[in-house]
């Protein structure tokens, strides 16, 4: 008898499944409308599609370089056997930087707390730090202050003259980038600019300037300078819906028991809703802890049997309940909550709309109980 758990996926429970194909496609028309280098962004693992594969696909798909917020990210990916440049740009400013310059991976400063914890970890390592200096450019979140960005660009050419960093490189993050030509924009790229020529004005001499995410790269040339950081795009995410992108995931589910009810039967907590004539309901073990939001309760659909159902009743944490109405759908069906689309089934486009979020937010929220 086989120790082997079973591969037959009326077997399993709810499972993700991600197509890298779809995500070379999308790397390589990143790559292409770059102009320049591009920087895969695989935090979050991968966006939920996970970090290594994208990393390695997109390694051998155009992209050059690899983006995660935490170094602990970053170290994951070394651990793994990736030694691509990478970069770290979200970490706490009184944390030991060692591991990072160990591993080679490249930090963003955003102000002179970081940059003084990056020296001093570079000195203790004997090393020097690679670090990029990030200049806020009007969102208030991360990087530098402009009242702040010509001290922390004297400081850091300091601390490269005295050999424990190089600045390679200067970003930005545009905060409106979803919404082609809307005047925030150019006034992004017009800080960034000012940025850019003040490191040059203190003797930095970074060679990489990065400002592009996966909307100005794909709507706004001006931004895209020598490096674009694209992270949705190249799972199918375009934040401005105008580009066609290949969507990389499929969520499935094993319908797990079937009931036929009578007019007026309530279904699930609260009984925020009841059949309104006899009908077949089909239960599918996932729910919110899985990454189905509850606030689509109500809106959502499946796809079973080659039709749309309703979700009905409300979203419980760890099930759903499906109207399936006259179709003939039995325990081991297996259901498809969302996929690329091509066959009618509903997309992480319609979940964003029937949960009032973004996709983004579907595709980083599968939770860890669901079958990779
Ligand atoms: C997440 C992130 C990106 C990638 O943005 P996408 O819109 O997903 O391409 C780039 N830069 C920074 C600073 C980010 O936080």
């Amino acid at each position: 008898m086989s120790l082997e758990p079973a591969v037959d996926q009326r077997s399993r429970g709810a499972t993700l499944q991600v197509d890298l194909s779809a995500v070379a496609a999308n790397v390589r028309l990143f790559a292409d409308r770059s102009g320049g280098a591009l920087m895969a962004v695989v935090k979050a693992d991968g966006f939920g599609h996970g970090a290594t594969r994208v990393a390695r696909t997109a390694l051998r798909n155009g992209a050059s370089w690899l983006g995660v917020t935490s170094v602990e990210e970053a170290v994951a990916l070394r651990l793994d056997g990736i030694d691509a440049p990478t970069l770290s740009w979200l970490n706490p400013a009184d944390r030991d930087f060692g591991v990072a310059i160990i591993h080679g991976i490249d930090l963003a400063a955003p102000g002179d707390e970081h940059l003084t914890a990056i020296v001093a970890a570079a000195r203790r390592a004997s090393r020097t730090a690679r670090v990029h200096l990030h200049l806020d450019v009007g969102m208030a979140r991360d990087g530098a202050a402009p009242a702040d960005w010509a001290r922390l660009c004297r400081s850091a050419r300091r601390a490269e003259r005295a050999g424990a960093i190089r600045v390679v490189g200067v970003m930005g993050h545009l905060a409106r980038a979803d919404e082609p030509g809307h005047p925030a924009n150019k006034a992004g790229r017009n800080r960034f600019a000012w940025g850019v020529a003040v490191a040059r004005r203190q003797g930095l001499r970074p060679p990489l300037r990065h400002l592009a995410a996966t909307a100005a790269t794909l709507t706004d040339p001006l931004s895209r300078h020598t490096l674009c950081r694209v992270g949705a795009g190249l799972v199918g995410i375009d934040p401005t819906g105008r580009t066609r992108l290949q969507r990389a995931m499929t969520l499935t589910a094993p319908v797990v028991s079937v009931r036929d009810v009578a007019p007026g039967t309530p279904v699930g907590y609260g009984h925020t809703w009841a059949a309104s004539r006899a009908t077949r309901l089909a239960l599918l073990p996932l729910g919110y802890a899985d990454g189905v939001p509850r606030s689509a309760s109500g809106r959502a659909e499946v796809w079973l049997r080659g039709r749309r159902c309703p979700v009905v009743g409300v979203v419980s944490m760890d099930q759903v309940v499906v109207d399936v109405g006259p179709v003939p759908v039995a325990v081991g069906d297996v259901a498809t909550v969302f996929g690329p689309g091509d066959d009618g089934e509903p997309t992480i486009t319609d979940w964003a709309r029937w949960s009032g979020t973004i996709e983004h937010e579907i595709v980083t929220g599968i939770g860890p109980r669901v079958l990779r």
